[in-house]
């Protein structure tokens, strides 16, 4: 395999062959790495076994007996936390991109595989394999859409680099800890970020087309936990602040969010050694550290780090059952009921104010995924329930009346559905 090294020194963007799978398929990677059964045994659509990967990598199943761990996995440490001072050019304020650099930094890592944007559309992932800590700055922020990260584990082998880091979403976390053992790394450190609502890069500019009248100058967008999307520009207008209520949903096409991301299975990146987003951090970042290998990373931080005690307020019941009740109507190929234009201010405003915040929002968010995917499936792939929904789906899906048919359970979903929920989930 040929490299190329368009980027500066420090960034390499291997040339990657092959394609997707067809079908329920997020091209991780996997497909293009020559082994044509490894899908099989690597892909969180086909079989996916949580419980043992969790076990693998953590050294125990998340336990919903422990409160958060029904919502979020498995929990070593949990804190609302920012990066001082912000990274700039960062998604929020660069925790991810600074752990990775940091793991260069120590020589505790030979190489990071991520993504870096594509020079010709920014909004597009391009798979980088990255060796200088201060290259990693070039990778920061978010894009949407999906590229084969982990074909990059066979570049990484050839140039010789034995412990790796890599950052992902958790369809590629999933199909990396899968193969984890069969790779013949020396130490993989993994850093995950939570993931929802993905699409693929070319529905994405029709979305920010709907969004502003240049969107060719939008350089930063992102889904906050007050209930605003935030879009900032590179042509020296103010950031812009869209409630969710106002979002042109309805203008978008029906299949603008591709069948793997509405039925997907994990939110929180559960096999990451550590997970860092936003949802739970209040407007500042959520980081779950799930292992000793998280906790080593989070360490390197040092001062930089700065955390604040979670916060956790407001009840997400009724603003679930909404949201299922919506989902079952689209599911069912209904017109979705809308609220009228009048009241759409009002709400958007009432929302910030009232509407769940800190752990209860990343609960509420949680649950509604695990709604979409059930419903979801159970229309377009009723076959796969069986063996794709893990027991923690069911679990979380269960307080809302959704529960495994016969044929729709697995050995270990029953099983996992069967366990009381957390006394963390607050009702309404
Ligand atoms: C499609 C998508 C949806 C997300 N949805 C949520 C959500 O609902 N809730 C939540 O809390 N967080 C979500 N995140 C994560 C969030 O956007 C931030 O990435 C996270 O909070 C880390 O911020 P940071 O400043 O620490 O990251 P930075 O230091 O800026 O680093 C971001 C890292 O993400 C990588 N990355 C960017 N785009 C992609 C991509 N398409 N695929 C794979 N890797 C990518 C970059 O290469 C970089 O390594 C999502 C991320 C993506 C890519
Ligand atoms: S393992 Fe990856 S490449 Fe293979 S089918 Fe699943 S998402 Fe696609
Ligand atoms: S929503 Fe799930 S399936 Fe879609 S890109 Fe994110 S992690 Fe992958």
């Amino acid at each position: 395999m040929t490299l190329e090294t368009s980027f500066p020194p420090g960034l390499t963007v291997p040339v990657l062959t092959g394609a997707a799978r067809p079908g329920l398929c997020t091209d991780c990677g996997v497909s293009r790495i020559g082994d044509g059964r490894a899908c099989g045994r690597a892909c969180q659509f086909i079989k996916p076994d949580y419980p043992a990967l969790e076990r693998a990598a953590h050294g125990r199943v998340a336990d919903p007996a422990r409160g958060e761990e029904a919502f979020f996995g498995t929990i070593s440490q949990m804190h609302r936390a920012r990066l001082d001072p912000p990274a700039a050019g960062a998604q929020w304020t660069g925790i991810t991109t600074a752990l990775a650099a940091e793991l260069l930094r120590q020589g505790s890592v030979d190489a990071v595989l991520t993504m870096a944007p594509d020079p010709e559309d920014r909004w597009k992932p391009l798979p980088v394999i990255v060796t200088d800590p201060d290259a990693l700055a070039q990778c920061r922020g978010m894009r949407m859409g999906y590229a084969p990260l982990l074909s990059l584990l066979e570049p990484a082998r050839a140039a010789g680099h034995q412990r790796i880091a890599v950052i992902g979403i958790p369809c590629q976390i999933y199909a990396l800890r899968a193969l984890e053992a069969e790779l013949g790394f020396a130490r993989i450190y993994v850093i995950g970020t939570p993931c929802s609502d993905n699409t693929t890069t070319e529905n994405f500019h029709r979305f920010l087309a709907l969004l502003d009248a240049d969107p060719d100058r939008i350089s930063y967008l992102e889904f906050r936990a007050d209930f605003n999307v935030e879009l900032r520009f590179d042509d020296g207008r103010k950031a812009r602040m869209i409630p969710f209520l106002q979002l042109p949903i309805s203008q978008l096409p029906a299949d603008f969010f591709p069948m793997t991301c509405k039925t997907c299975v994990d939110y929180t990146n559960r096999l990451a050694d550590i997970t860092v987003g936003y949802m739970g951090g209040d407007g500042d970042q959520w980081i779950i550290s799930r292992n000793a290998r998280g906790n080593e990373m989070l360490a390197l931080l040092g001062d930089r780090l700065q955390t604040a005690p979670l916060t956790d307020k407001g009840k997400r019941a009724s603003a679930v059952r909404g949201f299922m009740a919506n989902t079952e109507r689209a599911a069912g190929g209904m017109p979705l009921r809308r609220m009228p234009d009048w009241l759409r201010p009002i709400v958007s405003f009432l929302q910030p104010r009232i509407g769940p915040r800190g752990l209860e929002f990343a609960r509420t968010r949680v649950e509604m995924k695990a709604i979409e995917t059930v419903l979801h499936l159970r229309r377009a792939h009723p076959a796969r329930l069986k063996n794709m929904v893990p027991a923690h789906v069911w679990r979380l899906v269960a307080p809302y009346g959704l529960t495994p048919a016969a044929d729709e359970k697995s050995a270990e979903s029953a099983g996992g559905a069967s366990r009381p929920l957390a006394p963390a989930a607050k009702q309404d």
